[in-house]
């Protein structure tokens, strides 16, 4: 058979992140109901949301609502978007010193007015269900246990319950943020995984992709990578999530399933794509997360999960969940 051939015939295996993270967030379930047998903590995650941007409020509501169906307690804050840095931490400090409280997310971005750094250091790294605060990064860069970031997490618990070997795979990530690329690198090299970086400055990137078993794409560029990145039968993960509104551009990017794409683009002005091409992507990778359904719903089932561990470890109580 010629190359271009079985270009033609391959056809990714789709990783479902749906069902992955429905299996962790059943997890973190039956882990909170063992807890609430054993002793009468119940773990409690308060989301803080500032100024009334349209998505930050679905994601924080959802989140809430997620962490209400696991038994979780919630509360969400909405703050004004007025809200200054100065008030912002000390809400936080307040909710530093609340003993029932074991979780603080603060829903990015924040306005353009307020110090996101402060903000964010603020957090008590114990707290700090996001994993973003400095101390949490370290101790992952260390190896040591801590809250771990939840994209991250969560594209390692899709590699791995999706049976991809990661000790000794060629690995790239393509992105070097501090929310998703840079710990995507932490995590794989604990895994033993061989892994190089790729950004924006990259020489000649589709010969630095193509090498890997692994490719991690997080660039925020729609379809930016395309068929000739990607090495044959490759393991893509695409954490991009970017929104498309013109149907012609539905029509290149998803061939034949392009259909259900632009009944969306119809019924509600957009669909979404990754930073993966995705109709070229499903011809030559060997398995390809979707978007949406792939890492998207991981970062929220990370999230619970997070949250249940810092209410373990704030108490000093073992594991009651028997994955980790
Ligand atoms: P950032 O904008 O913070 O970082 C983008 C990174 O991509 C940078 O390191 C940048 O390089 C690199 N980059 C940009 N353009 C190119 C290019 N042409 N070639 C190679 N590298 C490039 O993005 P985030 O990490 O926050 O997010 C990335 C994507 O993931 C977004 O689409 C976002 O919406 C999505 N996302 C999805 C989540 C989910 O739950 N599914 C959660 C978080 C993010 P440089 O450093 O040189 O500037």
């Amino acid at each position: 058979m010629s190359s271009k051939q079985s270009f033609m015939k391959r056809r990714a295996e789709i990783l479902d992140g749906n069902r992955i993270a429905a299996e962790i967030k059943r997890e973190v379930k039956d882990a909170v109901t063992r807890l609430a047998e054993t002793s009468d903590v119940q773990p409690c995650l308060v989301a803080i949301r500032v100024g009334d941007d349209p998505a930050s409020s679905v994601y924080v509501r959802n989140k809430v609502r997620v962490s209400q169906e696991l038994g979780l307690k919630s509360e969400h804050l909405a703050l004004l978007d007025e809200t200054t840095t100065e008030e912002l931490l000390a809400t936080i400090e307040v909710l530093n010193g609340r003993e029932d409280v074991d979780g603080i997310l603060v829903q990015l971005p924040l306005p353009a007015h307020v110090d996101e750094r402060r903000v964010l250091e603020r957090v008590n790294p114990g707290k700090d269900v996001d994993g973003f605060h400095p101390v949490n990064i370290g101790r992952l860069i260390l190896n040591q246990p801590t809250l771990l970031p939840c994209t991250p997490a969560g594209i390692i618990e899709l590699l791995k319950r999706s049976n991809i070997p990661l000790s000794g795979a060629r690995a790239c990530v393509v992105g070097r943020s501090h929310i998703v690329g840079r710990p995507v690198v932490q995590l794989l090299l604990q895994e033993d995984a061989t892994v190089t970086v790729c950004h924006s400055r990259t020489s000649d990137l589709a010969s630095v992709t193509s090498q890997a078993d692994i490719l991690v794409v997080a660039i925020g560029r729609t379809a930016h990578i395309r068929g000739e990145h990607i090495k044959p039968g490759a393991t893509v993960v695409d954490v991009g999530m970017n929104k498309i509104t013109d149907e012609e551009e539905a029509r290149e990017l998803f061939g034949e399933a392009a259909e259900r794409r632009i009944n969306q683009i119809r019924e509600r002005g957009y669909t979404l794509v990754g930073d993966v091409h995705p109709s070229e992507a499903e011809s030559v990778a060997g398995r390809l997360t979707p978007v949406p359904g792939g890492v998207g719903p991981l970062t929220v089932a990370m999230l619970m999960r997070n949250t249940l561990q810092a209410a373990l470890m704030r108490r000093g109580i073992e594991e009651v969940s028997s994955e980790r």
